[in-house]
């Protein structure tokens, strides 16, 4: 709490004032709850799956999530699209997005987080391919900088049967 405290004097503050007296206890609350994914192993809500015949495409769109870009600890948030073709196993929708908040809070770059959230269902689900598309704005671009508040930035994840058959990859688009 002494380093929140440091923090506001370098930035020019007096930390003994009123409005600011209890903000590194708030700050810490903030940031503990900003990072609970690091308390649990996001994989493990993918764990819990079902035996179905179905191989068609099984899409999870607009899953909004809030995470905290580590070079500025500014949050990044907007939604995340999760697909996979199964092969023998499926889980349930909510599932997985528990799984992307568990990765969405800590600190992160988009990118990783792509690639984590694909990585869990593929380690997990076994599917047949698995593709998830990220869009996000990033307050470290709009608050500071160069101020471009309305850039999106766009990552994707892209495994197994989406890699070599673009028809696949063309039917996730298409439904986003
Ligand atoms: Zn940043």
């Amino acid at each position: 709490m002494n380093s929140i405290r440091d923090l506001i004097k370098l930035c020019g503050d007096d930390p003994d004032r009123d409005g600011l007296f209890e903000t590194p206890k708030r700050v810490l609350h903030a940031f503990l709850e900003y990072t609970e994914g690091y308390r649990e192993d996001p994989k493990n809500h993918l764990k819990k799956t079902f035996d179905v015949d179905h191989k068609q495409l099984v899409l999870v769109k607009d899953i909004e999530f809030y995470s905290m870009c580590e070079h500025h600890f500014a949050p990044f948030f907007g939604v995340a699209h999760v697909g996979y073709i199964p092969d023998a196993k499926i889980t349930g929708l909510s599932k997985i997005a528990r799984t992307v908040d568990g990765y969405a809070k800590r600190f992160q770059v988009q990118e990783r987080l792509t690639n984590e959230i694909a990585e869990a269902i593929e380690e997990i689900l076994e599917p047949k391919g698995t593709m998830v598309v990220i869009e996000a704005k990033h307050m470290c671009m709009c608050g500071r900088g160069i101020k471009k508040s309305d850039a999106a930035t766009i990552t994707t994840s892209v495994h197994g049967i989406f890699e070599n058959q673009s028809d696949k990859r063309a039917e996730f688009l298409s439904l986003l």
